[in-house]
């Protein structure tokens, strides 16, 4: 029986982080002869969780996980993209892999990747792909989701209780939950013109609003005042426990920034999505999942008025079609939960395609 050793590096980034673990954790439950290291970037900008990985490592032997030395984030930039932060935080990085060159050195010959500054050991699957100019195979193995605990040390706890009490208190399908990713953050117009749009629609919403980091005054009455106008009918927290409220009976729809985990955690649950794509693939996303799936509720980005400004009477229309009990959308939501679910239970095309990779991992690697 032959044993192999994947490595991933995933992006920066916590959501990139959990799909990777929980994968190894798929991968492994399937095959016991693979084993994984994954190279943990941490991104100073963003929550880290730092417990979910504590607790994955215990109790899975057959993952180890090397820190990446942590760098200093670039300064700024509040007109750059969340992108271009990345970018440069990674071009950072790269130097330091230099550190941990003596975990491979045992590894064999040496690939020259495009990316990277260092030789990169060759023993995985990207090595055929590298060598190959034909389209590399693909395996669908998703969705992948931690579905067990709130994948964040730095979501306090009691804030966690106090959230999902609240949401406890409030009637079956009726609150909107509002989350734009881990690092979306609303301009203060934007974040004006959604509070407008919310308390316009009356609809209960639990809103997951992450401050910008020059969060001054005006910012703070803003959320005093509207917190004021609104009452019971809603609740704002920094970070969400989004999964657990995803699954929680009162929530109704997600006005989400379209991130590929929060689509799938939202599928997975059934909820549909009010669209609200930010940055990055986003965009993608967000139009595959309307138009080509019908899968979300589109949100039209009135581009002449104020850049790309979602206005208060385009938030409301949204928020209410988003809640429609009867609407297409929410039938075929429904339906993609049922797929999802059977296609990562035994038998599902998931599952098969797992298997398929780590046939193919361990036939390259005799
Ligand atoms: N998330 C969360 N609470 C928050 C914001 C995000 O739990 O308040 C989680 C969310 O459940 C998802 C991940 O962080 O698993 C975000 O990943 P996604 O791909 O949706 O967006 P990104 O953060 O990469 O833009």
């Amino acid at each position: 029986m032959k044993n192999s050793e994947l490595i991933f590096i995933p992006s920066p980034g916590i959501g990139h982080l959990v799909s990777a673990l929980e994968f190894a954790k798929r991968v492994i439950d399937y095959d016991s002869r693979i084993s994984f290291t994954i190279l943990c970037i941490k991104f100073p900008f963003t929550a880290f969780s730092n417990s979910y990985i504590k607790s994955v490592l215990a109790s899975q032997p057959r993952i180890r996980l090397i820190d990446l030395p942590e760098v200093d984030p670039p300064p700024p930039e509040p007109l750059k993209p969340p992108v271009y932060l990345i970018y440069v935080f990674t071009e950072r990085l790269i130097p330091h892999k230099r550190q941990i060159d003596d975990e491979f050195k045992d590894s064999g010959p040496e690939l020259l990747i495009p990316g990277f500054s260092n030789l990169v050991p060759p023993k995985y699957a990207i090595d055929d792909i590298l060598k190959d100019e034909k389209v590399p195979p693909i395996y669908t193995v998703g969705p992948l989701i931690e579905l067990k605990g709130q994948p964040n040390s730095n979501l306090d706890q009691a804030q966690h209780v106090k959230t999902m009490k609240w949401l406890d208190d409030q009637p079956p399908s009726s609150v909107v939950f509002l989350c734009f990713g881990s690092m979306g953050i609303l301009s203060p117009s934007q974040t004006r013109e959604l509070a407008e749009g919310l308390k316009n629609s009356g609809v209960r919403f639990l809103w997951a609003m992450r401050s910008p980091p020059t969060k001054d005054h005006a910012d703070r009455t803003l959320t005093e005042g509207f917190l004021e106008s609104t009452h019971d009918n809603g609740m704002i927290c920094g970070w969400a426990p989004q999964v657990g409220v995803l699954a929680h009976k009162s929530i109704v729809g997600f006005v989400s920034h379209c991130g590929w985990n929060s689509i799938m955690e939202s599928l997975w649950f059934g909820v549909p999505i009010l669209r609200w794509p930010i940055y990055a693939e986003q965009q993608l996303n967000a139009f595959r999942m309307v138009r080509e799936f019908g899968l979300a509720v589109e949100l039209i980005l009135d581009y002449r008025s104020d850049g790309d400004l979602v206005l208060a009477d385009e938030i409301e229309r949204g928020i209410t079609q988003l809640t429609d009990r009867d609407s297409e959308v929410r039938k075929k939501v429904q339906e993609m939960k049922e797929k999802a679910r059977k296609a990562v239970s035994s038998g599902g095309s998931s599952f098969i395609s797992t298997g398929r990779l780590i046939e193919d991992i361990i036939d390259r690697n005799i």
